[in-house]
């Protein structure tokens, strides 16, 4: 078994494979990952999970990484509720929205993109459970490919680059 990333790999990273998991997202011209399952009254996508309804977007900023230390409102700057592109949103606050014409906010950096899946609900819980499997000698990539995020994620995770707040 090679322990390095092999070309493989690199592509399961590819928006087209984070359509073919999800089973429904298009990505379109304007780069927007549009949502075709169900949509809520506003125009946002919802995903059925566990019995609770979550919204799309929320779920894949979530699970490509991203943070609320804007603010507890994962907002859009493409103005498109239905995209769930993790490039397009951000972390802020009701009164942010006004300002989105700013353009891509503060997650201006490009960031890979982890494959969505429904098991990538990364809440604290899910964090919790990859540190301490990881801990006890489970593989990064194989914990990457049951949360359904890369394994340069769970480095992250791991090295507390991301959810450094959970314990
Ligand atoms: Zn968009």
């Amino acid at each position: 078994m090679k322990p390095q990333a092999t070309p493989k790999d690199h592509d399961t990273a590819k928006a087209p494979t984070v359509s073919r998991a999800l089973g429904s997202v298009n990505v379109v011209a304007s780069g927007c990952w549009e949502w075709s399952g169900s949509r809520d009254a506003k125009g946002y996508g919802v995903i059925y999970l566990d019995g609770k309804t979550i919204k799309a977007h929320r779920y894949s900023f979530v699970a490509h990484g991203g943070t609320f230390d804007g603010g507890p409102f994962v907002l859009h700057s493409c103005d498109n509720p239905s995209c769930v592109n993790p490039d397009h949103l951000r972390a802020g606050t009701p009164l942010d929205n006004v300002r989105d014409m700013d353009g891509r906010g503060r997650r201006g950096q490009h960031h890979p993109l982890g494959v969505l899946h429904p098991l990538a609900r990364l809440d604290e819980g899910a964090v919790v459970e990859i540190r301490r499997r990881r801990a006890s000698g489970e593989r990064a990539k194989l914990l990457a490919a049951e949360f359904g995020i890369s394994r340069h994620h769970v480095s992250n995770i791991i090295h507390r680059k991301r959810w450094g707040h959970v314990a």
